[in-house]
């Protein structure tokens, strides 16, 4: 949550203003751009006529202002805003991971696939505990599975790059969410969320290990939607 800062004004933050909406209709509630927003929800009033539609500043999508706002009140409320068009991020986005560790170090072996460098190791480690306002069930506790998990990558230049990239994505609370786990069925625990990583070191039995020609380059994808890309990380 944003100190002094309403959903309203986070949202409007992103936008431009429309004098004439298009004659098309607004993807979040499905009815006219030009009409009112079909989003019946409690707690936004008094959007004026005038404001009732924005143009996203970067992408150019637009929406009923009121309808961004319900969206963004059914996030995590972190400031940020992601375009439910094409994806662009607006601000910074956080997820729910909850607290735990993230250590790394080099271990003197080469991965599958990796023959000319050392492996990095990535160690996640995260008690079970109790969810929070940003959880699915607040107050519940939650259970997680096979901690410490244990990850890999080549210790190369790429790989070194996705590490940083990783560590982004640790302190904004996106390597993990907290949910229903597609392996076991088990819901209110600690799952992976969108970004893929390589838990097996020597061999490929589940699928989530190397070679895998293409791995660096997925993760960085994956991160990308996420909002973390080098160019944005650096000073
Ligand atoms: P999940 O099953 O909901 O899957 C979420 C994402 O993680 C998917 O993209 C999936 O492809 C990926 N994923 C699934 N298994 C993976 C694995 N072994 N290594 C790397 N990525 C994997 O997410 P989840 O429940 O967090 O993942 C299940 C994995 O967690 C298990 O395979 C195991 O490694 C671990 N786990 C261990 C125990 C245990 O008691 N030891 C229990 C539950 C889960
Ligand atoms: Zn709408
Ligand atoms: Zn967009």
């Amino acid at each position: 949550a944003r100190k002094g800062k309403t959903p309203e004004e986070v949202v409007k933050r992103y936008l431009q203003k429309v004098r004439n909406p298009p004659e098309e209709d607004c993807t979040i509630c499905m009815e006219a751009l030009a009409g009112p927003s079909g989003y019946k929800g409690p707690g936004v009033g008094g959007i004026s006529r005038a404001e009732s539609v924005g143009r996203l500043a970067q992408c150019g999508h637009q929406y009923h202002l009121q309808c961004l706002v319900a969206m963004y009140n059914n996030g995590n409320k972190d400031g940020s805003l992601q375009c439910p068009t094409c994806k662009t991020i607006y601000g910074v986005k956080t997820g729910n991971q909850p607290p735990g560790k993230m250590e790394y170090h080099v271990i003197p072996h080469s991965l599958p696939g990796h023959p000319d460098c050392k492996t990095i190791r990535i160690i996640y480690n995260i008690p079970p505990g109790i969810q929070g306002p940003e959880h699915p069930s607040p107050g519940k506790p939650f259970t997680a599975r096979g901690f410490p998990r244990h990850c890999y990558l080549p210790d190369s230049e790429k790989g070194r790059k996705v590490l940083r990239l990783l560590l982004v994505a640790w302190d904004r609370r996106l390597i993990f969410s907290v949910g229903t786990s597609s392996t076991t069925g088990e819901s209110d625990t600690v799952i992976w969320n969108e970004v893929h990583h390589k838990t097996e070191f020597g061999s490929n039995l589940t699928g989530h290990g190397y070679p895998d020609p293409g791995h660096l380059d997925n993760v960085l994808e994956e991160l990308k939607a996420q909002g973390i890309t080098e160019e944005e990380c650096l000073p």
